[in-house]
């Protein structure tokens, strides 16, 4: 049972690397976390914070309420999994697993069962025996999670886990941790510069760009209602289409026009928010899966020219230009065209989002 609470936590390395700025979350019990942004954004070194790696320059950092900025890390009660899985080479994978437990001089049988347990949980016993070199990649990183299970920790922390091991592995130890924190429900804190892993792991994601907090929440509504042009545009892939709009009022309402000079309605529910853009420059969001085939949608269509095609089986990817813009489509495995061909799409403006580029936030109702 453990709560994580950052309170407005600040680091600043040497004389003015300001890493990590305001960072305030609370980590509820069990919950599983995963802190995303691009690499230098100030993951790690909030991890490290928590961890007790790095000293905490400013704020507090709670552990089910009680401040342990100034405890040592092992007085912390955490387990931490590495990038490159620190294991012991010329240990076997049981003294590696049990090692911490020895040194805390833990009685004989207890250490037994709880290598036993972590092993069978792992998919470990056939591998007990094994020194790490001969192990997969996979099986390595099993090893450095078996380690930090069998310490009954309140708090996992994870650094890049999957970073060394290759796509498909990825995939797979993905859902190996999932199932982890099924079977041993510990509060989680993870870290990765990949935002699928943030997505398909995550009961709630942490933004972070330049050291802050971009914004917090479950991967759904993060990918749905993006409050920023960073989330709006790191979230998703193929990334959210981003075209370059002017508004104005026409008949039938507020309407923007592209710089390829196509002119859409923009939703009705959306008037008095979008009212604020009128006479501006502004960016209209859209995700590939919401732009479809000619008169799909009653907002106004589409009409440019294919660039190219990316099949990938289940949906086939268009590509093509909206003035500067290289935008994607997602349609129907069955789709076909070649450069050059003319082509309508229509676009689905209800899961549209409008964004001033002067400020970067996503206009919202009621700010
Ligand atoms: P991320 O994990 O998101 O890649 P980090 O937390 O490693 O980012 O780094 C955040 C910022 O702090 C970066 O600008 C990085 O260069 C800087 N930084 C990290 N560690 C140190 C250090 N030991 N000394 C000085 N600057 C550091």
């Amino acid at each position: 049972m453990a709560t994580v609470s950052l309170n407005t936590v600040g680091k600043t390395y040497g004389e003015g690397v300001q890493a990590v700025t305001n960072f305030d979350l609370k980590i509820r019990d069990e919950e599983f976390v995963v802190l995303v942004g691009p690499s230098g954004c100030g993951k790690s070194t909030t991890l490290r914070m928590v961890a007790g790696l790095e000293e905490i320059t400013s704020g507090d950092l709670l552990i089910d309420e009680k401040r342990v900025n100034d405890l040592a890390p092992a007085e912390r009660d955490i387990a931490m999994v590495f990038q490159n899985y620190a294991l012991y080479p010329h240990m076997t994978v049981e003294d590696n697993i049990s090692f911490g437990l020895k040194q805390q001089r833990m009685p004989k049988s207890e250490i037994k069962t709880r290598v036993a347990d972590a092993a069978r949980i792992l998919g470990l016993e056939p591998l007990l025996a094994r020194k790490p070199r001969a192990l997969s990649g996979g099986q390595r990183q099993r090893v450095a999670m078996g380690r930090a299970i069998v310490r009954h920790p309140k708090v996992f922390l994870f650094d890049e886990p999957l970073s060394n091991l290759d796509a498909k592995l990825r995939v797979q130890m993905r859902a190996e941790i999932k199932h982890l924190h099924q079977k041993i429900p510990t509060t989680t804190i993870y870290v990765t510069h990949d935002q699928i892993e943030a997505m398909t792991m995550a009961d709630r994601v942490v933004v972070m760009s330049n050291g802050k907090i971009e914004q917090v929440g479950p991967p759904q509504e993060l990918y749905n209602h993006p409050d920023t042009l960073f989330v709006a545009s790191f979230i998703g892939s193929p990334a959210m289409n981003l075209f370059p709009v002017t508004v104005d009022r026409g008949d039938g309402g507020l309407q923007a026009r592209l710089e390829n000079g196509t002119v859409v309605t923009l939703p009705a529910d959306r008037q008095a928010t979008y009212g604020a853009a009128v006479g501006k420059k502004m960016l209209l969001g859209l995700r590939p899966e919401a732009i479809g085939e000619a008169g799909a949608y009653g907002y106004g269509d589409l009409t440019t020219e294919i660039d190219y095609l990316e099949p990938l089986g289940a949906e086939t990817l268009v590509f093509f230009p909206v003035g500067e813009v290289n935008a994607c489509a997602k349609m129907p495995a069955g789709f076909t065209g070649h450069h050059g061909d003319k082509v309508t799409f229509s676009l689905d403006l209800s899961r549209m989002h409008l964004i001033d580029p002067e400020t970067e936030k996503v206009l919202k109702p009621g700010r």
